[in-house]
């Protein structure tokens, strides 16, 4: 099985081409303002965070541990969290994010990911996750139902055959998310 990365999910679900190009045609890629940015404020939020309660996303206690790498045997599928929240025996993920909107359907599948892995992992269930929105400090909470863990499942294995086969997707649903991406150049046939 080719080995994935909870980021690959994220991007698939942005646009499936990002995925494709990195795994089937690698380039180098310039990293954008916003993602130098986004690092940046993400340094400043794990030394602020580190002295936060747990109260902000809606617990009374638990432990955190921060940038921990995770791997799954099950789905062959990694990935480093942000942070990851236990509370005697549950699990919640958190992923930082630099953005003055609302997260979007690629940061669930992202949780999502984590979700799957960390099931596999601990053998329980992970059924909420956290978005912590950097310039607004306010987590921002996901159900992460089986359904959704099913749709994520599906889309891993899409994302496999698309490698395999060599196949390139259709583009982003939206010319907007074209805007900032790095791979815009490779994507003649739709500019
Ligand atoms: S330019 Fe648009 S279609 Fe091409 S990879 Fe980037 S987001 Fe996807």
């Amino acid at each position: 099985m080719i080995q994935l990365r909870v980021g690959d999910l994220k991007q698939f679900v942005y646009c499936p081409r990002v995925v494709f190009y990195n795994y089937v045609m690698p380039v180098e890629k310039v990293p954008t303002f916003k993602m130098e940015h986004g690092k940046i404020a993400e340094d400043k939020i794990d030394r602020l965070e580190h002295r936060r309660k747990l109260k902000k996303y809606g617990l009374s206690g638990g432990e955190r541990e921060f940038h921990l790498n995770l791997y799954s045997p099950k789905y062959e599928l990694s990935g480093k969290i942000d942070l990851l929240i236990n509370t005697v025996g549950s699990y919640y993920p958190v992923d930082f994010k630099y953005t003055t909107s609302q997260p979007h359907k690629n940061h669930i599948y992202q949780l999502l990911g984590y979700a799957l892995i960390l099931e596999d992992i601990y053998k329980c269930k992970v059924n909420r996750g956290f978005v912590y929105i950097i310039p607004k400090e306010d987590a921002i909470s996901f159900d992460l139902t089986d359904d959704l863990k099913g749709k994520a499942e599906i889309l891993l294995d899409e994302i496999r055959d698309m490698i395999a086969l060599q196949q390139m997707p259709a583009p982003a649903n939206s010319r907007n998310k074209c805007d900032d991406c790095e791979y815009r150049n490779f994507c003649g046939d739709i500019f």
